[in-house]
């Protein structure tokens, strides 16, 4: 028997939610478009759409909201907020957004030239989005294993060094303005990134004067992996963790809607005097003044106790066990999931679940929309759809990883909705055959797998 740990709160509010029957879910699909972003929250049973701003906040961070301070101008969360961030994440300087994307919508502008490379260790798709928005392009430099969902790594979301190399010997270091380094890796499954591997991009990137900007987003999930997993760091604290990985970047991107444990909020941060002077000019334009960016007085509060408590061992522990527990339901039962299970979400692989489909077929987002009309848990397609077309060509990007993420809120289901959730998708997967393909019948320009809308072939 594996252990898992118990949940490490009590629950004090609780939210009822309301159970349809198949018809009835199978209506809403329908009028959805076949895309579970466009389904009524109330329509949904167990939502594994996202973790992003779907964390429940503690006792203490609903405390803080209460102590607002909504001045304009120097606001007093403000400047908690300010020393949580430099004292957890090292660095020396922090602008607040209103999210993650406004954190990569600046860093985007202030760094990237027309003509630049951005490599990174998987693309993300708003901060590709924004990255290609100002001239640059992206390149994938992780390591190849990430690409196969049944290779078994404990860090899949390592760099390949000689991939950055060779595009730093093609390009030359001048047209790379940072290095993306994301941990954990979101799109390649939740995989994370050895302290090993930035110490080495570090040393690469220093030899050659270029930046490592991290996409933080979902870091203390990261130096979890890195605490059981490798050598040398069993006895190290997870914040302890955190702050070395940290100081192998000179700043970095943050969505407070993951790790940070609140329902909005994001910032930027760095070390750089400069940059930090110019991100104060820009962050006017898009966000709000540099004491508030793009948020409230009590939601900066509630993020700064979010960021204490998002290193306590006992919440990241039960956090990326239970996500594990769901996991080893399904691979006992033969569902073909991306391996290891990562820090946020089992992701199912939906080549492999739906063989009979081909890739322009959907397989993904046909998946996400019967697990919805099946048992209403709500879940995500990663694949062909999400990654979107080339903006040069046109043509569809088509990703070795075609995905549907069933992606665990932080604190707010239990053990017993985990069972459910897996029922649910091995009855499925015992039927697959019946599941048909998609096509498009509303695509949008840009980011077009929010809101576009599908019909069965
Ligand atoms: C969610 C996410 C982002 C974007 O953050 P938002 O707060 O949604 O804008 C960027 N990178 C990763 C890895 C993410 O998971």
């Amino acid at each position: 028997m594996n252990h898992y740990p118990a949940e490490p709160f009590r629950i004090k509010v609780v939210e009822m939610m309301k159970t349809m029957s198949k018809e009835e879910r199978e209506a809403a699909m329908i009028e959805a478009g076949y895309n579970t972003f466009l389904l009524k929250s109330e329509d949904v049973y167990i939502d594994l759409l996202t973790d992003s701003g779907t964390t429940a906040m503690s006792d203490r961070q609903w405390a803080g909201m209460m102590i607002g301070d909504e001045a304009y101008a120097g606001s007093r969360n403000f400047l908690h907020l300010d020393a949580v961030v430099k004292e957890y994440y090292g660095f020396k300087h922090m602008v607040p957004t209103h999210q993650g994307r406004g954190a990569e919508n600046l860093l985007s502008r202030l760094k990237i030239k027309p003509g630049d490379i951005i490599p990174g260790n998987m693309y993300f798709t708003t901060t590709r989005y924004h990255q290609e928005a100002n001239g640059g392009t992206f390149k994938d430099i992780i390591i190849d294993e990430a690409h196969d969902p049944s290779v078994d790594h404990p860090f899949k979301g390592n760099i390949d060094l000689t991939k950055l190399q060779a595009l730093i010997d093609e390009y030359g270091a001048d047209r790379i303005p940072y290095v993306c380094l994301a941990v954990t890796v979101n799109l390649a499954g939740g995989q994370p990134v050895s302290m090993q591997n930035m110490r080495e991009v570090s040393a690469l990137c220093k030899k050659h004067n270029i930046d490592i900007f991290f996409d933080a987003t979902r870091c203390v999930e990261n130096a979890y992996f890195i605490k059981k997993r490798e050598e040398g760091y069993k006895h190290t604290s997870i914040k302890d963790i955190l702050l070395e990985m940290m100081s192998y970047g000179d700043g970095c991107t943050m969505s407070g809607k993951k790790d940070c444990m609140v329902n909005i909020g994001g910032f930027l941060a760095m070390n750089d005097d400069t940059l930090f002077a110019r991100s104060k000019e820009l962050v006017v334009v898009f966000e709000g003044m540099p004491s508030y960016g793009g948020m409230a007085g009590r939601d900066m509060e509630a993020m700064a106790i979010g960021i204490k408590e998002s290193v306590d061992y006992a919440y990241i522990a039960h956090r990326v066990e239970q996500v594990k527990y769901l996991g080893d339901q399904l691979e006992a039962a033969g569902v073909p999931i991306v391996r290891p299970v990562g820090g946020h979400a089992v992701f199912l692989d939906a080549r492999a679940f739906l063989s009979h489909l081909s890739q322009d077929q959907l397989p993904a987002q046909a998946l996400a929309a019967h697990l919805y009309i099946e048992s209403g848990v709500r879940s995500m397609e990663r694949g062909i759809v999400s990654a979107g077309r080339n903006k040069e060509t046109g043509k569809n990007h088509s990703p070795k990883l075609e995905l549907v993420r069933l992606t665990i809120p932080r604190r707010v289901y239990t053990y017993a909705h985990m069972d459910v959730v897996a029922d649910a998708v091995i009855a499925l997967y015992n039927k697959r055959e019946s599941i048909t393909g998609l096509e498009f019948v509303y695509e949008p320009p840009m980011l077009r797998f929010f809101n576009a809308r599908f019909k069965p072939l």
